[in-house]
């Protein structure tokens, strides 16, 4: 059966007038490539089967050394693609900095560091730090100083390091510019100019991105070498995702989104505005209907951002409401639906946004508010994705289940995380042990260095709160309260 397994189902097809050239490995297991064994039985930990369309291509050219410039939408695997390359060209016996990853933002940099330390489990005592802006650069500093195989992190911290001298590049053999079309919008250009500057010329470098703009083509002939070329083109499962276009008055907008929730009663949406203040005046009419809804904009404190994600990601917060720029590259598995609460002028950023739904074999809504102001709009999105846009009224709405949309989760807040020592396995023996709850009511744990998440299901979270208080963690007591509500 693995033999014939598809590809995964959320990766976009190649298009065959840009795939990479090389043997198609689509679908294929990992153990067709050179990686070493404790990798292979890693993958096969992980349940990752089979490769994905942009590992498929990717990984073929960078594990023999390559120079590469991929593209893949959010959500292809491309974290692991390069993963899987730079852990490949470690020495673990090494004491030295032999990789370095960009990203754009302190969560992109977070998500990566999670994702290699899960990659690099089986192999010894490989050390990944990540090195990002939002905290003291002390403790960095010590910790670069105990010795690090591979640093994640973000331009503007990492050129800090260098500046001070406590981040020495001479040992590194593979730079990995990830989401590097959302660094050059940020301004990145020069930081990156400047870090790639200071690593040494043989070596090989790796540059990851979503999207393709001009920028891109410049950053690869400064700092990439003959590098091979792998594109996936945008193309989505028409029948995965079902996509649907209201027709509103431009007064309607903010009041619709609710009467879509209702109605399609989706666990978790994400829906996109495109301004910051559309999306507080969102959150607060969607509040004043009930909803359990976020929002995610720049003024956040990193906390409140990691909070916030990590509430829609446990399934404790039903939308998400959030701008294209703050929505980039967050890797959230299950989405019920996408709205579009305003249509974007751009088709591009249209196709990227419903992506983000109907992935990993379930089917997802993609659902457009459109004014007459916006038909135009809608009108270049169907001509440039090729679609026939399937229109409907919110008449059509009225008068279904009108109960409150409840997320089936709630997240309790423990205090104390990496720093203490605390661990997944830990909170779940609490709260399955002493405390007497069954391992199907405890949902998402997420350790962060001074605070610990878990997911329960809504019933039993006030019991949950008072019987961890009572209880001992680590055979500390335990401060827990629950987030939201
Ligand atoms: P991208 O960087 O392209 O946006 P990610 O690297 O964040 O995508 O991957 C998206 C999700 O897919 C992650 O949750 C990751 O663990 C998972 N994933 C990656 N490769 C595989 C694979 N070969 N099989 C199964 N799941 C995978
Ligand atoms: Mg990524």
């Amino acid at each position: 059966m693995s033999e014939s397994t598809p590809p995964q189902a959320d990766a976009a097809a190649p298009d065959p007038t840009t795939a990479a050239p090389g043997p198609t490995l689509v679908g294929r297991p990992f153990g067709e490539l050179p990686l070493s064994p404790a990798l292979l039985a890693t993958l096969e930990q992980l349940e990752y089967r089979t490769m994905t369309p942009i590992q498929a291509a990717s990984l073929p050219l960078a594990l023999a050394g390559h120079d590469l410039i991929a593209q893949a939408k959010t959500g292809s695997g491309k974290t692991a693609a390069f993963a899987l390359t730079l852990l490949t060209n470690l020495n673990p016996r090494r004491f030295a900095v032999q990789a370095m990853v960009l990203c754009p933002t302190r969560e992109l940099a977070d998500q990566v560091t999670q994702e290699i330390r899960r990659l690099a489990r089986a192999a010894d005592n490989i050390k990944i730090l990540a090195l990002c802006g939002g905290t003291t650069m002390r403790p960095q500093r010590a910790s670069l100083e105990h010795g690090a195989h591979i640093v994640v992190g973000t331009p503007g911290r990492i050129m800090d390091h260098l500046d001070r001298g406590s981040l020495r590049l001479d040992a590194l053999n593979t730079l990995v510019l990830d989401e590097a079309d959302r660094m050059l919008d940020m301004g990145f250009y020069d930081d990156i100019a400047f870090v790639a500057s200071q690593c040494p010329v043989r070596r090989q470098t790796l540059l990851f991105s979503a999207t393709y703009p001009e920028g891109i083509e410049r950053l690869a002939q400064q700092f990439l070498r003959n590098p091979q070329q792998v594109k996936l083109a945008e193309q989505h499962e028409g029948s995965k995702i079902r996509q649907r276009f209201y027709e509103i008055k431009h007064d309607e907008r903010l009041q619709a989104v609710g009467t879509l929730l209702k109605h399609y009663r989706p666990v978790s949406t994400l829906a996109f505005c495109n301004t910051k203040q559309q999306c507080r005046d969102l959150v607060e009419v969607l509040h004043k209907q009930g909803f359990h809804a976020l929002t995610l904009h720049g003024d956040l404190e990193q906390r409140e951002r990691d909070q916030m994600l990590i509430q829609f990601a446990n399934r404790s917060c039903s939308v998400l409401v959030a701008t294209d720029v703050a929505a980039r590259g967050l890797d959230i598995a299950q989405l019920e639906a996408v709205i579009n609460v305003d249509v974007t002028p751009d088709p591009e950023v249209h196709i990227h946004r419903i992506g983000r739904t109907g992935r990993a074999d379930e089917d997802g809504w993609a659902l457009t508010l459109c004014s007459p102001a916006d038909k135009r709009r809608v009108a270049t999105i169907a001509q440039v994705t090729g679609i026939e846009p399937e229109w409907h009224g919110l008449g059509s709405l009225q008068g279904g289940d009108e109960s409150p949309l409840v997320p089936p989760m709630v997240t309790l807040q423990i205090l104390g995380g990496r720093k203490d020592k605390i661990r997944p396995g830990d909170v779940l023996g609490a709260l399955t042990g002493e405390a007497g709850f069954t391992r199907e009511q405890v949902g998402k744990i997420t350790v962060t260095d001074q605070t610990t998440y878990v997911a329960v299901v809504r019933d039993i979270a006030r019991e949950a709160v008072r019987r961890l208080s009572a209880g001992r963690l680590k055979g500390k007591p335990v401060k827990v309260r629950a987030l939201g509500d």
